[in-house]
């Protein structure tokens, strides 16, 4: 390859808000078959909002939603961040917590005025030896509108659901459909739920849907579709993401997001955008036809 052709190439895509890290990044772009993507903050704009609160019989919606905001200030995840906003947007004053502990892909727990607490999806509850069905059933519907659900024990018993909804980026569906053009099967991967995973991807048209997924399996994912002679590119937002954009054919992260995944990365875009996927496939075509 010319360097120097490589170096226009990557020009031009800084100009368009796609930062090629690469010659590598740029000559293997034009190949890929397979996009593998992130649901939040990768497909969504990984804002989420707080809209459902239902509690089982017997339990204080306002008691629950305070003892969980609580506990979620002391999380970092972008879940927590709408559960503190919405406790806020009801005037609920919140307290402190003792026994913090976060498990990845799962949830958070700890104890809110002497109450022990958990939130977090079924693996989370079914480890701490509490039934999460009740709540299950309760959350289907919401599950179905493309809500992600957690799920809340309060002194080791079920106790409601909180629901937040995160809204599709902009360029999301454009993104996908110029994508399809380019005969690239799209494939979401995410740690949520699969009913709201579907759900979203029911909206966007993505092929196919890999949910429930641990941090630690996205990158296992990758590997076995690049096994089944795939190319594939992973595009993904967060710290979770980084070891699978590290093993994809092209890493591709949302400039939006978390320094690390742009470390793992050879592209990075700049605006969180995913339509510079599309600009970045036809920037490596261009580029290779002129050197070769
Ligand atoms: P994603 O792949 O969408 O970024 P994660 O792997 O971070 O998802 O989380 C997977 C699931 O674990 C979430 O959908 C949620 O049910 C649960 N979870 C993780 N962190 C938290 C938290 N701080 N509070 C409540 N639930 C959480
Ligand atoms: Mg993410």
């Amino acid at each position: 390859a010319t360097p120097v052709s490589i170096m226009v190439g990557t020009g031009k895509g800084a100009g368009m808000g796609v930062l090629i890290k690469n010659a590598e990044a740029l000559e293997i772009l034009e190949k890929i078959d397979t996009l593998v993507v992130d649901k939040t903050g990768t497909l969504t704009e990984g804002a989420p909002r707080l809209v459902t609160v239902k509690v089982l019989e017997g339990v204080d919606e306002n008691r629950m939603l305070y003892a969980a905001a609580t506990l979620e200030r002391a999380s970092e995840h972008p879940l927590a961040e709408a559960i503190v906003k919405g406790a806020a947007a009801r005037g609920l004053e919140l307290g402190k917590t003792d026994h913090f502990n976060s498990v990845t892909g799962e949830g958070v727990t700890g104890e809110v005025d002497g109450i022990s607490i958990a939130i977090g999806n079924d693996k989370l509850l079914k480890s701490l030896g509490i039934d999460p069905l009740n709540l299950s059933v309760v959350s289907q519907q919401y599950r179905e509108n493309g809500e992600t659900v957690m799920l809340i024990a309060l002194d080791g018993k079920a106790a409601g659901i909180l629901g937040v909804m995160d809204p599709v980026k902009e360029g999301t569906s454009e993104a996908i459909k110029a994508l399809h053009k380019e005969n690239i099967e799209v494939v979401m991967l995410t740690g949520d739920n699969e009913t709201t995973a579907k759900a979203v991807a029911a909206k966007l048209h993505i092929d196919r849907v890999i949910a429930e997924v641990s941090p630690e399996e996205k990158s296992k994912v990758v590997k076995r579709l690049q096994e089944e002679g795939r190319y594939v590119a992973m595009a993904g937002d967060g710290v979770n993401d980084a070891p699978a954009l590290a093993q994809a054919h092209v890493g591709i992260a949302m400039g939006t997001g978390t320094d690390v995944a742009m470390e793992s990365a050879g592209v990075t875009l700049v605006k969180g955008d995913l339509r510079g996927i599309i600009r970045a496939i036809r920037l490596s075509r261009i580029t290779m036809k002129n050197i070769r």
